[in-house]
């Protein structure tokens, strides 16, 4: 069988083709350069399709805590993190974090030998712990109410909602919420989410919030 395929000429000018430095040369820097473009083509296409989805349910989101629409808030929030999922654990692979999941995927089938169904016990185990580190993150530094609050003091507008107020203003016309809160320390009204009263300087108890 090796014989007759040989003898082929399709065979004969691949082996031609094969022998011959400058053509082959030319067609492997060719392929070792898509090899290095694919995955940063990967993750441009991938973004392409995933950031109108995180941009659709980040503005549902804000839409909903605007309109105080609770469970539709949450349920945004929740697909918003979905969306970011596979954009993270693609970074992570184009950061070349990949050959670390690599390596952890060698070491558990050399224990468990083969059983790989295993390792997507590991996934499930390791993606909700991305999400929450995400949700985390995002709640420190993108919808952290006090800061959000001590933006809102700074423009004189409504702690909730964050419509412009009159700055003496107790209760906002726009949403109804009430602005202040009493000092445990003077029994003087004062801002809410704020950590120092505005009348005596005593720092608010924040632990209530
Ligand atoms: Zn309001
Ligand atoms: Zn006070």
């Amino acid at each position: 069988m090796k014989q007759v395929l040989i003898a082929k000429p399709e065979s004969a000018n691949l082996i031609a083709f094969l022998q011959d430095i400058n053509k082959f040369g030319t067609v492997e820097k060719g392929y070792q350069q898509a090899l290095f473009w694919y995955p940063s083509i990967q993750l441009a296409f991938q973004s392409l399709f995933l950031l109108p989805l995180i941009l659709l349910a980040l503005s549902v989101h804000n839409f909903a805590q605007r309109k105080g629409y609770g469970l539709i808030s949450l349920m945004s929030w929740h697909l918003l993190v979905i969306f970011f999922i596979p954009l993270i654990l693609k970074i992570f692979e184009f950061l070349q974090v990949g050959a670390l999941f690599q390596f952890l995927f060698e070491i558990v089938s050399a224990i468990l030998g083969g059983l790989l169904f295993l390792i997507n016990y590991l996934y499930i185990l390791l993606i909700p712990l991305i999400g929450f580190g995400i949700i985390k993150l995002f709640q420190k530094f993108v919808f952290n109410s006090k800061l959000q609050a001590a933006n809102r003091v700074q423009k004189s507008s409504c702690i909730k909602c964050a419509k412009k107020i009159k700055p003496h203003d107790s209760y906002c016309p726009h949403c109804g919420y009430y602005q202040y809160v009493e000092c445990q320390h003077c029994h003087n009204l004062t801002y809410k989410h704020l950590p120092y009263c505005k009348q005596c300087g005593h720092s608010q108890d924040m632990s209530n919030w």
